[in-house]
């Protein structure tokens, strides 16, 4: 018997905001790479993460969910999502079973964008079914799945929780078969494609979001403004910069008396330490940038999107 051919390829996470792209490309490849957080988009570029194993290199990527926005940020946004479909040779659409189970009505509109583009699809497609966890009665599944089916006739369907992992390594092999055969494109020590310093920018993101309550968070981005390496004493100092739309924000990212600032930074500092394995000095300031979601510019300085 032949052996198999080593296959490489990108995979494409589309679908709703919360559906569980994130968590599931953290699942994917062992090592958290995508932020998660309760609230929906939280994801807002294309982040890669990247699976290597003795028979396959998998390169996943986590995409902002799709959905009607407004706005330049948002545009942005899904303008990044359609682009690593594009880039892709194998889509994965995730899709939040048990809110579908239990509210069948909210499908139509939250996959809406996709029906069409995925029906004329020649490339392979796995709806991926996620939070079955959350399903007491799995047979709540099944009319879900057929009309899952109804509308992606060629695609594969799979049940999956990316939390708990159930139903992840039954996907992730089926990920690998159709991929296309070739070599690695990446070494396989590299998680992502993604540089460090945008990985750090994004934890301290994370921590912002669960921080903070209300819409906050959706008006503050990060900047890492200097990654100061030193390779003597082995460690690295990053200053990094938390833009918010208003001076109001400004004390509530800071909290009284530093308290959530401080937090966040500390729980940020032991994050990054663990992804790049070195001591972090980690300094964190907070500047008020009106409007910055709308500044075209400023977007494509954090890479966020073609300016
Ligand atoms: P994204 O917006 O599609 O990237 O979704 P996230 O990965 O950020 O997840 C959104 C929320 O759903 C987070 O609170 C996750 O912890 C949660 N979540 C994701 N996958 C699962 C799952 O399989 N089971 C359960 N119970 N929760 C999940
Ligand atoms: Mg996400």
């Amino acid at each position: 018997m032949n052996q198999p051919a080593f296959t490489c390829g990108w995979v494409a996470l589309m679908g709703p905001p919360n559906a569980g792209k994130s968590t599931l490309l953290n699942t994917s490849i062992g090592q958290k790479v995508a932020i998660v957080s309760p609230r929906p988009q939280t994801t807002r570029n294309r982040i890669t993460g990247i699976l290597s194993g003795k028979d396959a290199q998998v390169i996943f990527m986590d995409t902002p969910g799709i959905h009607q926005l407004r706005g330049k940020m948002n545009r942005v946004m899904l303008q990044s999502a359609w682009q690593a479909m594009e880039g892709a040779d194998v889509l994965g659409i995730v899709l939040d079973a048990d809110l579908y189970a239990r509210r069948p009505e909210f499908l139509d509109k939250d996959i809406a964008p996709l029906i069409e583009p995925i029906a004329a699809e020649n490339r392979p497609v796995f709806v991926i079914a996620n939070k079955v966890d959350l399903l007491g009665d799995k047979s709540k599944l099944l009319p879900l799945l057929e009309t899952l089916h109804g509308y992606w006739l060629r695609a594969e369907i799979f049940p999956v929780s990316a939390l708990s992992g159930e139903g992840m390594p039954r996907l992730l092999d089926a990920i690998k078969k159709a991929l296309p055969a070739g070599e690695a494109q990446f070494p396989e020590d590299m998680l992502s494609t993604l540089p460090m310093r945008f990985m750090a920018a994004e934890i301290v993101r994370e921590k912002l979001f669960l921080s903070l309550r209300q819409e906050l968070p959706y008006s503050t981005a990060v900047d890492i403004e200097a990654w100061d390496e030193d390779f003597e004493r082995g460690h690295v100092t990053i200053h990094a910069v938390i833009y918010v739309g208003r001076s109001s924000h400004k004390s509530m990212v800071i909290g009284h008396a530093g308290k959530n600032i401080k937090q966040v930074g500390q729980t940020a500092r032991k994050e990054i330490m663990e992804l790049i394995d070195r001591k972090v000095h980690l300094e964190l300031w907070v500047k008020v940038k009106e409007n910055w979601n709308e500044d075209a510019a400023f977007l494509h300085e954090l890479g966020l999107g073609a300016p």
